[in-house]
């Protein structure tokens, strides 16, 4: 099969074997228990900020994506009781329609929310464009009931974004001359590493999104009304698959793709295990200590692992006091954020937003300074444990990652790691 990749991943000294069974076996069991926990379940956005590049072009365009198919509750009349943004998308009954978005929380976690909000605090030197939570358009969205899968986005809307991306804000060493609007360079053989590394992130995270829309594909819709009440059918599409990572069906294209999923994999493994001192210091308070407590040992199991697999290395680039590349490679990373608010598609906007946050975070790790190395410290402590339990919530000044960014690395990282189990689940289907 042509996803049953193989060799070295360039710019690393790791095989894509080594990642699939370090990422099946010992990453994605973690992840896929530590995401359906509360504190990783509910980011805070606001997916209501106009597009700052074009006119908004899509918004209400698409099948299902609008709010008008919801049956406005009462509730949304009386302000006073909840927001009206808040009630109109809670009581949906089209909860299967694609691009519909539910923001339904209970009181005890919107108490527990306004707690961690105190710790987080709007950056402006990081790698994303800072996100005002306290804005009246920023709600909280439930990640489980809103998956990331098919939604029908597609056409002008989303090339532009995709384009955008590409031509405009990736470095590329080749101009466009063939007139296709994404003859964007593919090898990265001409541009230097940091060059290289940036455009082989976003082609990682673009393989990723069309993975799993591929995985959780729209094979039957629902039925609803006339006596009938069947919900929509998700699973793997293969034809979709194929016609996106065929090399036969992508001018050789697909196989690179995948690996640069893979490279963007190792990448936010590394910021993972190089944030791991901060990100076990965290209390990741819901209110529920028992669950809070499972949160934390979870998170120092995956940071042992991410520790334990160290094949991308950061201290190799912006050597020699390329301080301007820096700010470049910065800089243009941010207006990437941007660009997610130009996503004609709610539910694939929340998730771009998510996994470029997630990345943007991985990025600042990496390259900000203001993380120590630690790789040096893989060893797990129960010591370590009990004083945690005892340690009073850390003072803001020394949280170095708010917990929007925690909430986007680890739920970005969990998105590459689906998709690298995705992809076994693809070559064994196609195998049958
Ligand atoms: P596209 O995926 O739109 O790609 C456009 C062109 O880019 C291709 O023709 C190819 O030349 C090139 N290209 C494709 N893949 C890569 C790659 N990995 N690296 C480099 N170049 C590449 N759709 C959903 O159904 N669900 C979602 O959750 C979803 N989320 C999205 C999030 C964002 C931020 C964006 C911009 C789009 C999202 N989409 C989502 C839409 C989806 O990504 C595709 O754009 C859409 O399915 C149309 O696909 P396409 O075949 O036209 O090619």
């Amino acid at each position: 099969c042509f996803c049953e990749l193989k060799g070295l991943i360039d710019d690393c000294s790791c095989s894509v074997e080594s990642i699939d069974s370090f990422n099946n076996v010992q990453v994605y069991p973690i992840l896929n228990s530590l995401l359906n926990r509360d504190f990783f379940r509910y980011w805070k956005v606001d997916l209501t900020k106009s597009c700052p590049f074009w006119p908004d072009d899509s918004r209400c365009a698409m099948q299902y994506c609008s709010v008008e198919q919801c049956e406005v509750p009462p509730g949304i009349k009386e302000p006073r009781v909840a927001p009206v943004r808040e009630v109109e998308e809670e009581d949906c009954t089209g909860e299967e329609h694609l691009g519909y978005l539910n923001t339904t929380l209970s009181a005890e976690s919107k108490a527990g929310f306004e707690k961690w909000a105190e710790h987080d605090s709007t950056q402006d030197s990081g790698f994303c464009e800072p996100e005002d939570e306290h804005a009246p358009s920023s709600t909280y969205v439930d990640l489980l009931t809103n998956p990331e899968r098919y939604t029908g986005y597609q056409g002008v809307s989303a090339h532009r974004v995709w384009h955008s991306i590409y031509q405009e804000n990736c470095f590329s060493a080749n101009s466009d001359s063939s007139g296709s609007p994404f003859s964007h360079i593919t090898d990265g053989s001409a541009m230097c590493l940091e060059k290289r590394t940036f455009y082989r992130a976003v082609s990682g995270l673009h393989a990723s999104i069309n993975v799993h829309l591929s995985a959780r594909y729209l094979l039957q819709d629902a039925k609803i009304g006339f006596g009938e009440n069947v919900p929509a059918i998700w699973g793997h599409n293969i034809q979709e698959f194929q016609s996106r990572f065929d090399p036969a069906k992508t001018g050789g294209e697909g196989p690179t793709r995948l690996k640069n999923l893979y490279f963007l994999y190792l990448i936010e493994i590394r910021a993972l295990a190089k944030a791991g001192s901060d990100l076990e210091l965290m209390e990741f308070y819901t209110g529920e200590p028992e669950q809070d407590r499972d949160v934390r040992l979870a998170v120092r199991r995956l940071v042992k692992v991410a520790r334990s697999f160290r094949h991308f290395d950061e201290s190799s680039y912006f050597s020699n006091g390329q301080s301007s590349l820096k700010e470049e490679f910065r800089l243009h990373f941010r207006n990437i954020t941007r660009i997610m608010d130009c996503v004609g598609c709610d539910k694939c906007k929340l998730w771009g937003k998510l996994q470029v946050t997630g990345l943007g975070t991985a990025l600042k790790i990496l390259f900000s300074g203001d993380f120590e190395d630690d790789s040096m410290s893989n060893t797990y402590d129960p010591q370590l444990e009990r004083e945690l339990k005892e340690r009073k919530p850390p003072s803001q000044p020394a949280l170095k990652l708010t917990r929007f960014e925690v909430v986007a690395l680890i739920n970005a990282i969990g998105r590459l790691s689906r998709s690298i189990y995705e992809l076994e689940q693809f070559r064994k289907l196609i195998a049958r």
